[in-house]
C-alpha cells in the first residue's frame, strides 16, 4: 500500500469527459484513499463518465457546483488540467497549506516504464500515436496515453522497467509537472505557436508551461526538436539533443530532408531512406509529424524497418482531416480537432481542389488574420461559425471568398452545402475551439459526420428511387 495515498483524503476537481479524472478515482480507491469527487457539471452531463466508477465506495460526491467543505477537509486536491490554477477554491486551499497535484503527476509518481513524451501547439496527438505505432511495431511492450485520451493510472501497476509509455502531454499537463520536477525519457516538441492564452495569460507564461517537458531533463534524456520552428529551436535542455526539420545544416544530429530524401544520424547510427512513401496522411504538417515521429524513436535504438511498418501501418485518428466519404463528387473532410488557426491553415493547404470551409468557433483570444488570409485565398465559400465568426468575417472584409455568419451548426452546414459543387472539397476546420456551440470537439466532428451520413442517405434513396422510375 501506498503511504501517501492509503487512507489519505483525496478529492477530485473534476471527473471530466476523457478519462483522467475516471482514472485518477479508481486508481485512488484501488490504493485504498477515501476520496471524495466534485464537478462543476450536473450529473446528466457526465453520465457515461460516472458509469465507469463505483460511487458506493465513495466517501463523497458533488455535482452541479462546488462545496468548499470538500476542499478544505482534503490531505490532497487531483485537479483536472483544464481548470484554471487561480481558481478560488485551489487558491483558498493552497492558503490552507493543502497539496495540489493531478492525475498525470499521480501518474509520473507511480510509472516505471520509460518515458517518450510529445507536445508542442499543433500535432501532439498525431505524433504521439505514430511513435506509439513505431513502437509497436517494432515489438516494444508499449502503453499509449496522457492527453490523447486515456488514463493510464488505470494500468500503471502493470508497466515495467523496460516498457514504455508514449505520453502527448498538454501545456496544463506540463504546467503541473514544475511540481514534481520530471522530465521525459524522450521529449519532442513539435511546434510552437499561441495558445489556450486564456488559460495561461500571457504566451510567456503559455511557452515556460511548454518548456517543462526539457526543464528537468539530464544528459542521458533525449530532446527532439522542431529546427524549423524559430521558437522551438532556441528552447534550452541539458538533454542530448536531436533536431528534426525540412531544411537544416547536414552536420548536426537527428533527422533532415535532403532533396528529396531524408537523413538520419546520431551518435551511433546513419540512414537515409524514402519517409515521405512512408507516411499515408495528406498534407505537409503530417510529413513533419512523421518526421519527428521516426527521429524520436529512431533515438533510442527502434530499427529503421519498424519506422517503415509503423508508418505505412498508422490509421488516422478521428477528427484529424479524416476523410468522411465521397458523395455526388463532394469529398468530406472532418477536422474538427483543427482548434488553432495554424492547424487549419495547415489543413487549407494539403487540398488542391476548391474548398467550401467550416470555421470558427469559442474565442481563445488568439489572433485570426493570418487564418483569414488563407481563407481568402484558399476558399470558395466560408460557413462562419461561433463566437470568432464576426472577427473572421471583419478580417476577410476584402475578400473575393462567400461567406455568412451562421446562427448554428445546422444552418453552417445548409450553407456550406449549397454552396459547393462536384469536384469540391468540404471541409470542417474551425481553427477554433469548440466550447460555445459543442461539448468538445469530438461532437462537433461527429455531428458534421452525421450531416454527411444523412446526406448520404437521401442521396441513395433518390438514386434508388430514380432506378425503379427508369426501370
Ligand atoms: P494536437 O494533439 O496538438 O491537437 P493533432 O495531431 O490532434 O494535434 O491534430 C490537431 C489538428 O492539427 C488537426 O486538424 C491536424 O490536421 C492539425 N495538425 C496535425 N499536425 C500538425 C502540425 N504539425 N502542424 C499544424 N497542424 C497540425
Amino acid at each position: 500500500m501506498d503511504n501517501f495515498i492509503h487512507n489519505k483524503r483525496y478529492t477530485v476537481m473534476g471527473l471530466g469527459q476523457f478519462g483522467g479524472g475516471i482514472g485518477a478515482v479508481q486508481f485512488l480507491l484501488r490504493h485504498g484513499a477515501r476520496v471524495t469527487l466534485t464537478d462543476q457539471r450536473p450529473a446528466d452531463q457526465l453520465a457515461d463518465s460516472l458509469a465507469q466508477i463505483d460511487i458506493s465506495r465513495l466517501e463523497r460526491l458533488t455535482l452541479g457546483s462546488h462545496d468548499p467543505a470538500d476542499f478544505m477537509s482534503a490531505d490532497v486536491i487531483v485537479v483536472n488540467p483544464a481548470i484554471p490554477r487561480d481558481h478560488p477554491l485551489l487558491e483558498l486551499a493552497r492558503r490552507e497549506g493543502i497539496s495540489l497535484t493531478s492525475e498525470m503527476n499521480l501518474f509520473w509518481q507511480h510509472n516505471r516504464g520509460k518515458v517518450l513524451a510529445v507536445t508542442g501547439s499543433n500535432g501532439k496527438s498525431t505524433t504521439t500515436a505514430m511513435c506509439h505505432a513505431i513502437m509497436q511495431a517494432a515489438g516494444r511492450r508499449c502503453r499509449l496515453g496522457g492527453n490523447i485520451g486515456c488514463s493510464l493510472l488505470r494500468v500503471v501497476d502493470e508497466i515495467l522497467l523496460d516498457d514504455w509509455v508514449v505520453l502527448e502531454l498538454s501545456s496544463f499537463q506540463l504546467h503541473d509537472l514544475n511540481r514534481i520536477s520530471q522530465s521525459p525519457d524522450v521529449a519532442i516538441i513539435t511546434n510552437f505557436s499561441p495558445n489556450h492564452l486564456d488559460w495561461h495569460g500571457t504566451i510567456e507564461n503559455y511557452r515556460y508551461d511548454k518548456q517543462s517537458i526539457l526543464r528537468w531533463q539530464m544528459p542521458h534524456q533525449t530532446a527532439v526538436l522542431n529546427r524549423d520552428d524559430a521558437d522551438v529551436c532556441t528552447w534550452p535542455t541539458n538533454g542530448r539533443r536531436l533536431d528534426f526539420g525540412l531544411t537544416a545544416p547536414t552536420n548536426e544530429l537527428g533527422m533532415i530532408v535532403d532533396e528529396g530524401e531524408v537523413r538520419y544520424r546520431d551518435e551511433h547510427r546513419a540512414f537515409h531512406f524514402p519517409l515521405r512513401d512512408w507516411v499515408t496522411l495528406p498534407g505537409v504538417h503530417n510529413f513533419q509529424n512523421a518526421l519527428a515521429a521516426a527521429c524520436g524513436t529512431l533515438a533510442v535504438g527502434i530499427p529503421l524497418d519498424a519506422v517503415e511498418r509503423g508508418l505505412r501501418g498508422y490509421q488516422p485518428l478521428p477528427h484529424r482531416l479524416q476523410f468522411v466519404a465521397e458523395i455526388q463528387g463532394r469529398r468530406f473532410y472532418n477536422d474538427s480537432l483543427a482548434t488553432t488557426p495554424e492547424s487549419a491553415i495547415f489543413a487549407l493547404e494539403a487540398f488542391d481542389r476548391p474548398i467550401v470551409l467550416l470555421a470558427g468557433g469559442y474565442d481563445k483570444q488568439v489572433d485570426l488574420t493570418a487564418f483569414a488570409h488563407a481563407i481568402s485565398r484558399r476558399t470558395k465559400a466560408v460557413a462562419l461559425m461561433g463566437q470568432t465568426a464576426g472577427a473572421i468575417d471583419n478580417a476577410l472584409s476584402t475578400s473575393p471568398a462567400a461567406r455568412r455568419i451562421c446562427t448554428n451548426f445546422r444552418d453552417a452546414w445548409d450553407w456550406a452545402f449549397a454552396q459547393s459543387a462536384p469536384g469540391d472539397i468540404v471541409l470542417l476546420s474551425p481553427g477554433c475551439a469548440s466550447y460555445d456551440w459543442f461539448r468538445n470537439f469530438a461532437d462537433r466532428g461527429e455531428q458534421f459526420t452525421a450531416f454527411v451520413k444523412e446526406f448520404r442517405s437521401k442521396h441513395d434513396s433518390l438514386v434508388a428511387t430514380n432506378e425503379s422510375e427508369e426501370n
